[in-house]
């Protein structure tokens, strides 16, 4: 419940902040689908929630990557992630819908982007967190077959955890420089002053209040 209603509180307003870009987001999504055949989701709060983070991806990383995956540091896999994705025509044959469900087959019924809206929320909001003395371990979450990355990624668990725990969160671990990285970058929107450190082949992101002089 706590969880929904912070949730709640962050989307509309992010659907504020990004009233102007969001119809951006709407025209490119349109015109795709359009010319590929696809339909595009029909659910308003979900469809909105995708092009929030297609924003805020491409404000983080300078490139709109896959709502779902961040960025991994290869350029190769990178590249393929970049919304709409090398995964899309695999993946609408296949389940009816992308990974993130923001197209899906052509005549795709309401009720089948629900199913494939539910398996989605179940990937990232079922799975149990594991967090140890305000400490975030993101390794050890199950991979997604045809990108080979971890759902949900480290940006995706330090997000939900920093929202859970009122922002009482002072560190992560992640396996990758990439992940590291990426969040010092989500630590310093927040006011955060974080720093990496490497342990035992793993990274450590501690993320401290920002210090003033
Ligand atoms: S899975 Fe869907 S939303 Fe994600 S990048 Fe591919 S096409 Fe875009």
């Amino acid at each position: 419940m706590k969880e929904t209603l912070a949730m709640m509180k962050s989307f509309f307003s992010d659907v504020w902040r990004y009233r102007k870009e969001l119809k951006k987001q709407d025209g490119w999504i349109k015109q795709f689908a359009k010319k590929k055949g696809y339909s595009v989701n029909p659910h308003w709060m979900i469809y909105t929630n995708l092009k929030i983070w297609l924003i805020q991806s491409e404000k983080m990383f300078g490139k709109r990557y896959c709502p779902c995956f961040e960025p991994s540091g290869d350029p190769e896999l990178d590249k393929k992630l970049i919304c709409p994705c090398a995964f899309v025509k695999e993946e609408t044959e296949n389940n009816g819908t992308c990974h993130c469900t923001l197209f899906g087959r052509a005549g795709l019924s309401s009720a089948e982007f629900k199913k494939a809206e539910s398996r989605l929320m179940e990937e990232y909001q079922g799975v149990a967190l594991d967090i140890k003395n305000g400490a975030l371990d993101t390794r050890g979450m199950p991979i997604n077959g045809p990108r080979g990355l971890q759902v949900p990624d480290a940006l995706h668990q330090t997000k939900r955890a920093l929202s859970l725990m009122n922002g009482n969160l002072s560190r992560v671990i992640v396996s990758t420089q990439a992940e590291a990285g990426h969040l010092v970058l989500l630590g310093k929107s927040k006011g955060l002053d974080p720093t990496i450190t490497s342990e035992n082949g793993c990274f450590v992101v501690e993320l401290a209040p920002t210090r003033r002089l």
